[in-house]
């Protein structure tokens, strides 16, 4: 292997050490201190792999190898390094510091490179702390939508103040923007967060495309009583129809047991929450994703119409929000080709997957080609300190990575 795999080990560990919460898990929430204390930590990896760092306007971090010949578009690598509140080791993470290794194999290979290569830690890829994901790599492209600077997390504070006090200008986004083209391709390497590389026993994936993610707020309101005195039949109990609704959900996603469609219901809010009053309002999110658009956009009707219905039989009134409409999105062929020669160069069968969590590859597959490696991630566990992806899975990822983007480089230039 050209890559340095105990050194990469060291890098996880350290990384690991941010935001540690238990003994294998990590809360580092965007825009946080332990996010800066992350990004402090992989600037200085990236320095000595001979990069200039800066920190832009929406909060990503940003490694830069200037490149021989500053008219090619550039070379983007990168994933996250925000975590869900109780999250892994690997997730985001691996995209990131595999990256750096690449950058610093080269450096020592003494190859270097006429494009320009870039490595993003991009800010807010999990989206629960203000309920809206992949906030830096959208912003990078001019993609952030109105209102996303008032959007409070559960304390209050707006992104508008978060990103303040991580010390981003948000009157200078259009410094931070990328021009249309000067992106020639985006790389990232991540752990599968599902079980299909597991149960196979290939360590090794080969991304063909991320489906795409429906994000709903949904609201009911009823009307608030005593529950000792209201009688059934006259009571307006959003939470009864919320409980209606999840349900339909998962009926409506599983009412074809071989499809990948996934419908899922993981956030309630309920207003007053007192034990002795009938719940007046019900807040809830829906997470629904499908690698067939078509299949997608029929099943959204089908729970649009059992809202419907399961409303107006509880007496109940409701709105939605929609949050994120993403449509799924391919990789390119050629890159998928490149990673499966290298794959096949180390004697590694590495399968085609979809991706049904969604990725920073997702927000940029808007502005250039990108391809995805995943790591087997054991049992598919993930979003939980019990992630767990091995030193050995994650360096080979890293030694295709690493050819992967010699290849690239040796095109066009
Ligand atoms: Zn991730």
């Amino acid at each position: 292997m050209k890559i340095n795999s105990n050194r990469l080990q060291q890098h996880f560990e350290a990384m690991s050490l941010i935001g540690k919460i238990g003994d294998t898990g990590t809360c580092r929430p965007a825009h946080s201190i332990e996010e800066k204390q992350a990004f402090e930590l992989a600037a200085s990896w990236m320095k000595d792999a001979g990069m200039k760092t800066h920190i832009d306007n929406f909060g990503n971090l940003i490694g830069r190898l200037e490149g021989a010949n500053s008219m090619l578009p550039l070379l983007m690598m990168g994933s996250h390094l925000d975590s869900q509140p109780y999250g892994g080791r690997y997730d985001g993470v691996a995209g990131v510091l595999c990256a750096i290794e690449v950058l610093m194999t080269m450096k020592e290979q003494g190859i270097f490179s006429e494009r320009t290569i870039e490595i993003i830690a991009f800010a807010d890829e999990e989206g629960w702390r203000f309920n809206k994901g992949l906030f830096g790599s959208r912003g990078i492209l001019g993609k952030l939508e109105d209102g996303e600077l008032s959007r409070t997390d559960k304390e209050g504070i707006t992104r508008e103040v978060a990103l303040k006090e991580f010390g981003c200008d948000i009157n200078k986004f259009k410094d931070s923007e990328y021009a249309l083209g000067s992106i020639f391709c985006f790389l990232e390497l991540h752990i599968e967060q599902g079980p299909v590389l597991d149960i196979a026993n290939k360590p090794i994936g080969i991304v063909s495309g991320i489906s795409g993610p429906l994000w709903l707020t949904v609201k009911l309101k009823g009307q608030a009583g005593h529950t000792g005195s209201v009688p059934m039949p006259l009571r307006k109990d959003a939470l009864l129809g919320a409980a209606e609704i999840i349900v339909a959900l998962n009926q409506i996603a599983t009412q074809v047991k071989e499809n990948p469609t996934v419908g899922t219901v993981a956030t309630i809010k309920v207003f007053p929450a007192s034990r002795n009053i009938i719940a007046e309002e019900v807040e809830f999110t829906v997470d629904l994703r499908d690698i067939d658009l078509a299949r997608r956009h029929l099943y959204e009707r089908q729970l649009m119409d059992k809202i419907e219905s399961i409303t107006k039989k509880n007496g109940l009134t409701f709105s939605i929000h929609e949050d994120t409409n993403s449509e799924p999105r391919y990789c390119a062929d050629w890159i998928k080709q490149i990673i499966k020669e290298n794959c096949e160069k180390l004697n590694l069968d590495a399968p085609e997957l979809m991706s049904g969590p969604f990725h920073d590859a997702l927000a940029l597959s808007y502005a250039c080609d990108y391809g995805m490696i995943f790591i087997r991630c054991k049992d598919g566990i993930s979003h939980n300190p019990l992630e767990y992806a091995s030193y050995e899975d994650l360096a080979l990822g890293t030694e295709v990575m690493y050819h992967t983007v010699l290849d690239i480089l040796s095109k066009n230039t």
